[in-house]
Order: structure tokens, then C-alpha cells, then sequence
């Protein structure tokens, strides 16, 4: 019970944080549904608890880029529309149409792997069918997509399979005014058109994640796909800052000083001497690294806040640990150094953690590792 009240770090998630961003987010979309974006763990915030929360502020759909991901929230019970979008050939499509989970089919062999695994199991699956509208990345190519969408017709008169979406992603969302998110939605009116006419009738058609579903309403079609919002983050600077936007950041990291030293001016600091002492001074240990997901590109610039006031990372982060010099203010250990959280303390963002590091905080709470216990509040 010790080591739980004191822990060497730790993440608190604010499930109320999380419940009010995704209300926030279906006033932004009121003629849509919304999809709670939980892959990766929920952005490293923790894909049940999280799913549960975006359920019950009322999230009629969940998504997932893996099928694995999928599973785990099919056996912590949810038992609402729920989609899985990355797959490979030989992927558990049969264990996906059983388990009621939304499927996506971004070319031929996906539909035809679909089709044989309803055919065996004797269900029809429910497909969303993907178009490339322009980020070049997932998606079936405009020119082939008369033919996928002429296979996905003839399957579902076959009855192996009903498709349920058609959708797409955006490439510079997070860039409002970027040209290519009009052209993006053009190709999108016309793969739709072309889906029309060849008879299919969609229960959702999607394109948005967050930064479309914040700054674009004509992009909200049926359905929008919220993930880092969904956490309080925004997509980036230029849709806006986070509280402005109506978010709070759910997470907050943060660990226990692990040692508190004075030492002499002139001492080099962590591998590679980086930081040197300019004085006789205090220095602080924290007892996260980058094994926990502190990114090391953030030596020399990540802030954290320790006895009252934002330090900075003083030389390199190593695996689990890194330093900073807190001059001539007083610390002990078991004092607690405040990463990141909504900043309403006066605490570093994860937006902060991101600038430090070169990234974005997309990254910063994904990439908090399972080494830190999360706490739900
Ligand atoms: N849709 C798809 C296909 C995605 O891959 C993602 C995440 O990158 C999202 C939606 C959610 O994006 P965001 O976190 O910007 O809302």
C-alpha cells in the first residue's frame, strides 16, 4: 500500500476530463455520430477505461487500428459498433465478423480475405470501404475504385458482406485553409457518387478526425473520428489551444524525486557531461526516462515542474532517469516533479513536452510507456 502511495511515477487519467472533451466534440458535430478513436492504448491513456467513458458521454462508435485492439475491448465487454482499420493479409477477419467488429477494405485482397472468412463462418461482415482522397497512405486508389466498389457490390448481393462505410483520412487537417483538405473532399463527393450509383447505401460515411472535426464542418458527413481531442490535446497550434477549443488534457505524468544532492560547481551531468554545474547548487533526480517514454530528444530543453517553478532537463534523459538543477531551491525526495498535465497548476503541457522534443503530443502521451502505472480519477 506504501509503494501505491508513493509511486515512482505515475499517470493520472481524468475520466471526467475525458467524458466532457467527448461532449464538447459532438456539440462541434451535432449531425453526426461520434467515434472515439482509442488505438494505441487509448494514446497511451488506457483503451478500456477510456472507451467506457467516451461510451458514456456518448460515443456510438469505437475505433481501432489493429484487430488485436479490437478483441481486447470486445473482452472487457463493450459490446457497441466498433471498427478495425490496419490489416494484412491472413489478418483474424473470421474472429472479427464474430465478434461484430467493422472491418476496412482498402483493395481487392482485403474484400476477397473478407468475403472467404464470412463465407466460412456464415455471417455477413460489415465492411467500410476506403478511398485514398489524397493522403497517399491506406486507401483504394480513385482510378480502381469503380472495380472495388463493383466487387463489394457483388458481395454483398451474395450476402457475405454489407458495407457499412465508406470513408477516407486527411493528410494536413491539422493545417487549416492547407488546399489539399478541399481537394481531399472533392475526390470524396465523387467516390461516393460513383459508390451511389453502383447501388451501395453506406450507413456512415466518414472523413474527419479531430482537427476536421474542429475546424471543418462540412467535413463531418455521418460520422466523425475524434482521437487526441477525445484526450483534451489539440491537433496542433494552429486549430487552436486546448482550452480555447473546449478540451482539457486528461493526462497528467508525473513521478517522486528520487534524490535531492548538493554538489560543487563544475560537475558534469548525466552521460555525456551535456550539463555542467555553473555553481555549487541542488540537484534534483527524477525517476522517469525514456524506457517510461520521456523522449530523449528532449536532454537539454523538456520542462517539469519541481518545488514551485519550471525547471529544465539538465543534460541527457537517460532509460529511467534524468537530473535537474533546482539552484539554490530547497527539495526533498518523495517531493513530487510534475511533468505535464492541463497546465492549470502551472505545470508543463504535453504541447510543452512536444515543442522540447521536436514532435508532436500525439507522441508525448502514446509513447508513455507501461512501466508507468496509470491511476483513473
Ligand atoms: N482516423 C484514422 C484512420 C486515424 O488513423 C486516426 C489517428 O491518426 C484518427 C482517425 C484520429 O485522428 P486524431 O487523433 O487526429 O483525431
Amino acid at each position: 500500500a506504501d509503494a501505491q502511495a508513493t509511486p515512482r511515477a505515475r499517470a493520472e487519467i481524468d475520466l471526467g476530463a475525458v467524458r466532457a472533451n467527448v461532449r464538447a466534440l459532438r456539440a462541434r458535430a451535432p449531425r453526426a455520430e461520434l467515434m472515439a478513436v482509442v488505438k494505441s492504448d487509448a494514446y497511451g491513456h488506457g483503451a478500456v477505461p477510456c472507451a467506457r467513458a467516451a461510451r458514456e458521454a456518448g460515443a456510438t462508435w469505437l475505433g481501432t487500428a489493429t484487430p488485436e485492439e479490437a478483441f481486447a475491448l470486445r473482452a472487457a465487454g463493450d459490446t457497441g459498433r466498433l471498427m478495425s482499420w490496419l490489416w494484412t493479409p491472413g489478418g483474424p477477419w473470421r474472429e472479427a465478423i464474430e465478434s461484430d467488429i467493422d472491418v476496412s477494405a482498402s483493395a481487392h485482397w482485403a474484400l476477397d480475405e473478407i468475403v472467404a472468412a464470412a463465407r466460412a463462418c456464415g455471417r455477413t461482415a460489415r465492411v467500410h470501404l476506403k478511398a485514398d482522397t489524397g493522403l497517399g497512405r491506406n486507401g483504394c486508389q480513385p482510378a480502381d475504385w469503380p472495380a472495388l466498389v463493383a466487387a463489394a457490390r457483388a458481395a454483398e448481393a451474395e450476402g457475405a458482406v454489407k458495407v457499412t462505410g465508406i470513408w477516407s483520412h486527411f493528410a494536413c487537417a491539422d493545417e487549416p485553409g492547407h488546399p489539399s483538405i478541399a481537394a481531399q473532399l472533392e475526390v470524396f463527393h465523387e467516390v461516393l457518387a460513383v459508390a451511389g450509383r453502383a447501388g451501395l447505401d453506406p450507413e456512415v460515411r466518414h472523413h474527419a478526425n479531430s482537427p476536421a472535426t474542429l475546424t471543418l464542418p462540412e467535413s463531418h458527413f455521418d460520422l466523425v473520428r475524434t482521437g487526441v481531442s477525445v484526450y483534451g490535446l489539440s491537433p496542433s497550434p494552429e486549430v487552436g489551444v486546448a482550452a480555447e477549443l473546449g478540451l482539457r488534457p486528461a493526462m497528467t505524468l508525473s513521478g517522486s524525486l528520487a534524490l535531492v544532492k548538493r554538489v560543487p560547481g563544475g560537475h558534469g551531468i548525466s552521460y555525456g557531461h551535456h550539463y555542467r554545474t555553473p555553481g555549487e547548487t541542488t540537484l534534483a533526480l527524477v525517476p522517469l526516462g525514456y524506457a517510461d517514454g520521456v523522449p530523449r530528444h528532449a536532454s537539454g530543453t523538456g520542462p517539469v515542474l519541481v518545488a514551485g517553478k519550471w525547471r529544465t532537463v539538465a543534460g541527457r534523459v537517460a532509460m529511467d532517469q534524468f537530473v535537474v538543477d533546482l539552484g539554490g531551491d530547497a527539495a526533498e525526495a518523495g517531493d513530487e516533479a510534475l511533468l505535464f498535465g492541463p497546465g492549470d497548476h502551472g505545470e508543463p503541457t504535453a504541447e510543452d513536452w512536444a515543442r522540447a522534443a521536436g514532435t508532436i503530443s500525439y507522441e508525448i502521451v502514446t509513447r508513455v510507456s507501461a512501466r508507468v502505472p496509470r491511476a483513473y480519477v
